[in-house]
């Protein structure tokens, strides 16, 4: 069967509901006041007849004391008779109601008339008379048994009625209050929800009345409210993210802060990558819960991953269903079940890695999940990039642009935590003053831009000459300094190499005779802790060293002996 919805929920509405119901039971009530008002007539017609018939039997009663009375005239009954006929008469009308009544009477008119005064018709007359009074007996006898059973009936077809309808209006009235008590109860404990902070809340919404409007109305609020407070809370994850972005001072920081902002979803895993460039492929730089030990299913120990669609297109991509999963085989890592979903790290445009989710959950990455995530990547990845930029800032405060090799700030940063390092493991730590020999003279003959050229080469080949752990700086002018783990001697063989080195390289560019054109460099080595404990120390013993390799003619190598030190520091 087919209902118009909207004319049937207009028909259901609280208020014609309790119109209707009214009109019902008004109906019904008017019923019975019909049928009492009927009831009650039927009685007073009853009562009525019963007077009637009582003035009946007293007429009757009357004519029969005339009709004995002997002692009257002729002409008294002469009148007398004539009373009889006018009392027959209106007994007449009296008993028009009942036909054989009637017709008894009329029998007695006839004798009446036929009378004349004999008395031999008096006693037919009398026995006609009692005919009558006895039928009349019977009659009344007849209509108080009716109006007996009329009382009784109207009585208990009455109290029924009443007891249907009081009934009817109980039932009513409790379905009515249930209707409306019930939803609106529901609403009251919803309410009570909300203001202790629940925004769900969800009411049964299908009635079809004002309460299912007001339902309605309410799980719209509460929706709503429920949206804005995601919305809320998402926007202060966000700050609180930006703000833990903000005092990281490393990339693995970064890294942490991320996969606590993921952690409160739905993971088996997450995993962060970065492409690393020099080895053309990605590196797992953190992950939330430990990846299986290398060896037992084959991994790389660093967890070297080749570069992937994600990373290399910059698009993320979501795997509804790991089982059936082609794409990002490289980051499952032994799992079979769940999704997952990869979003690309990308800083100022260009990809620099990638946040890799994965739930035991299938289909767990809906679009608000995904849109939440890529905002913390996207916050993350700016955090990466500008950390990136003021490393690379950094450095360049650190390094000596012409010659492309540390520079003096660094240098004495540098030396001050090596000291502090070689001091608390009890180890050696050698410096070397390196400086170019006779290049005031270089300059003179060569001009100032070819011996800017030959420092920067002189610098190179050093940087080039040194293995991992050694470090050179500029110290200044054409001087430079180098630092390595070890004691003196070890510092006097690197020394000689770096000296031989410089020796071996050749300027023939500049040459104006067809001479080559070649530096030499004197060095100074000083060593921690026997030259010196503090960095002023040791730098002075290199000094000293150096002045006493040009001293013996340069080219040459010159550990400050504690001979030396003695001899400089008495002559002060
Ligand atoms: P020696 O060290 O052997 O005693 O003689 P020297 O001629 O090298 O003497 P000194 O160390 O006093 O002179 C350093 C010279 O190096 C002075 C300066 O002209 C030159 N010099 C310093 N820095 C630069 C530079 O950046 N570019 C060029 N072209 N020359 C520089
Ligand atoms: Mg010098
Ligand atoms: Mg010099």
């Amino acid at each position: 069967m087919h209902h118009n919805p909207n004319l049937l929920s207009r028909f259901l509405t609280l208020h014609n509901q309790i119109k209707f119901g009214t009109i019902l039971l008004l109906l019904a009530f008017s019923a019975v006041a019909v049928t009492f008002l009927n009831g009650l007539h039927e009685m007073l017609e009853l009562v009525s007849w019963n007077a009637q018939a009582n003035e009946v039997t007293n007429r009757l009663y009357a004519v029969d004391r005339k009709l004995l009375d002997e002692n009257l005239s002729d002409k008294a009954r002469t009148i007398a008779l004539e009373n009889l006929m006018d009392e027959a008469n209106s007994l007449n009308k009296l008993l028009d109601t009942d036909s054989q009544q009637r017709e008894r009477l009329a029998r007695l008119q006839e004798a009446l008339g036929n009378w004349q005064g004999r008395a031999d018709l008096v006693g037919k007359m009398r026995g006609q008379i009692r005919e009558l009074l006895q039928s009349q007996a019977q009659l009344v006898t007849q209509k108080q048994a009716e109006a007996e059973r009329l009382h009784r009936r109207l009585l208990l077809t009455g109290g029924i009625l009443c007891l249907l309808i009081g009934g009817l209006a109980l039932l009513f009235s409790g379905w009515l209050t249930r209707r409306i008590t019930e939803p609106v109860q529901q609403l009251l404990v919803a309410m009570e929800r909300v203001s202790l902070g629940d925004v769900a809340p969800h009411v049964e919404d299908q009635n079809p009345n004002e309460l299912g409007q007001l339902a309605r109305a309410f799980n719209q609020m509460a929706e709503s409210l429920s949206a804005r407070q995601t919305k809320n809370r998402e926007l202060d994850e966000l700050y609180y993210f930006n703000t833990m972005l903000q005092t990281s001072e490393s990339e693995s920081e970064i890294h942490r802060a991320l996969l606590q902002q993921v952690r409160t979803l739905n993971l088996s895993q997450a995993l962060i990558l970065d492409w690393e460039k020099d080895i053309g492929g990605l590196i797992v730089v953190a992950a939330l819960y430990p990846l299986p030990e290398a060896g037992a299913d084959g991994f790389s120990s660093h967890y070297q991953i080749p570069l992937c669609r994600v990373v290399r297109s910059g698009r993320e991509v979501v795997l509804p269903d790991l089982s059936s999963d082609l794409i990002c085989t490289n980051c499952h890592f032994g799992q079979q079940r769940g999704s997952a979903y990869c979003v690309p790290i990308i800083a100022s445009g260009k990809p620099i890695g990638a946040l890799h989710l994965v739930s035991t959950q299938l289909d767990y990455w809906t679009a608000d999940r995904q849109r939440l995530i890529k905002a913390f990547v996207d916050q993350a990845a700016a955090a990466i990039h500008n950390l990136r930029l003021m490393d690379q800032l950094r450095g360049r405060a650190l390094m000596d642009e012409q010659t492309q090799v540390h520079n003096r700030r660094y240098l004495d940063d540098y030396l001050r935590k090596q000291l502090a390092v070689a001091d608390r493991q009890r180890r050696y730590l050698s410096i070397m003053m390196l400086d170019i020999d006779y290049f005031k003279r270089f300059n003179d003959t060569y001009g100032h831009e070819a011996g800017d050229i030959v420092l920067k080469q002189f610098a190179q080949a050093l940087k080039g000459a040194l293995r991992e752990g050694e470090m050179i700086a500029r110290y200044g002018g054409e001087e430079f300094t180098v630092v390595l783990h070890g004691n003196a001697r070890e510092a006097q063989t690197l020394a000689e190499r770096l000296r031989r080195a410089v020796a071996s390289l050749s300027f023939s560019q500049f040459t104006t005779n067809g001479e080559d054109v070649k530096i030499t460099m004197s060095i100074g080595i000083a060593e921690f802790p026997s030259s010196g404990h503090t960095l002023e120390e040791i730098l002075k013993a290199a000094d000293l060293a150096l002045y006493q390799a040009k001293d013996a003619g340069r080219n040459c190598v010159k550990v400050a002996t504690r001979t030396l030190l003695r001899v400089r520091a008495a002559m002060q």
